[in-house]
């Protein structure tokens, strides 16, 4: 089976922009692909955090992750920090990359404007992202399109180390981005990805009486003022790409209609999305309250996790150490 690898910030509960954007995806590529899924609580404090607001959402991303259909029989899901090859790793690539690659990265010049003091972590996160997909060899990243520029870099590096040290029979793939067939989910507000830090979201675990109070007031069609005036789905950033995500095809096709033949108002349709939304979150709500109310069985899928992560990251750090002449022993 081909081995792919993604991470994902502990940022807490997930949102459904995270959720149809990323874990959805992953969900079903665990069929087919061995799959490593880490939350990547190093890459976190990069940026000025609270240690106990760190750990509860580190677990509440666990939980999440699981609830949302990844099998511990089938993919590995793990936290980052259990893993001390990657930082490990991560060191050694800062070895080999150049500062100029690292100062052109979008996302550093983005977060680092928003900063008082730049750390040189913030500046090599896309090292430590090299790191977290080698260590495993992974031939596929599940990526966001914004980050697209972070898996180029780890290319390069994969690139720079067999170059130098294993130039006859490359050792670590060149992996590949897979996009999420789900791109970028705009807020609720109709302006901007969906983003916790922006308010312009509804949570993956939100019962569905807070569900609609976010729903109701959600921006739709800027055009259309009265139920009387046709719409334009198109137009309709939020809604009706949400109605995309979680509708079946029939109550797509019926949403166009009615929206354009002025036959359904606003709240008619966020209705019937509520429903279609409902039907596929209401499971993963049920499971994440059955893992809240059992703390220590999260513990034990996330200590396995990282015991499988172990077992082929040490693999691969024994080799890079043997090649780079980094072993003790002859
Ligand atoms: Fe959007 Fe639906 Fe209103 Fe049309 S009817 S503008 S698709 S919410």
């Amino acid at each position: 089976m081909p081995r792919i690898f993604s991470g994902i910030q502990p940022s807490g509960e997930l949102h459904i922009g995270n959720y149809l954007g990323a874990v959805k995806n992953w969900v079903q590529l665990q069929h087919e692909f061995e799959s490593y899924i880490c939350i990547v609580n190093y890459h976190a404090i990069t940026i000025p955090y609270a240690p106990d607001e760190l750990r509860r959402r580190t677990r509440e991303m666990a939980v999440s992750l699981l609830a949302s259909g990844l099998e511990p029989g089938k993919a590995v899901v793990f936290v980052q920090s259990d893993v001390p090859e990657h930082t490990e790793l991560a060191w050694v690539f800062n070895t080999l990359t150049p500062l100029g690659e690292l100062e052109r990265q979008v996302q550093f010049k983005d977060k680092a404007s928003r900063q008082e003091q730049v750390m040189a972590g913030l500046l090599n996160y896309p090292v430590l992202q090299a790191a977290d997909i080698l260590l495993y060899r992974a031939d596929i990243v599940p990526v966001g399109e914004d980050q697209v520029q972070h898996l180029e870099l780890s290319r390069v590096v994969a690139r720079n180390w067999n170059a130098r040290f294993s130039p006859d029979a490359p050792y670590f793939p060149e992996p590949q981005p897979r996009l999420a067939p789900t791109r970028r989910i705009v807020g609720l507000d109709g302006q901007a990805k969906m983003s916790k830090s922006l308010g312009n979201t509804i949570g993956l675990l939100d019962p569905p009486d807070v569900m609609w109070e976010k729903l109701r007031p959600a921006i739709t069609d800027p055009a259309r003022q009265r139920k009387s005036d046709p719409g334009d789905p198109e137009a309709c950033r939020t809604i009706f790409q949400l109605h995309r995500a979680f509708s079946p095809a029939a109550t797509v096709a019926e949403v166009e209609v009615n929206c354009r033949g002025a036959k359904w108002g606003c709240i008619d349709c966020k209705k019937s999305l509520l429903t279609h939304m409902e039907a596929e979150l209401t499971p993963i709500r049920t499971r994440a309250e059955a893992m809240q109310a059992e703390p220590g069985k999260v513990d034990e899928i996330l200590a396995d996790g990282a015991a499988r992560a172990r077992r082929v990251a040490r693999d691969t750090m024994a080799h890079v150490k043997d090649r780079m002449g980094l072993d003790a022993r002859d």
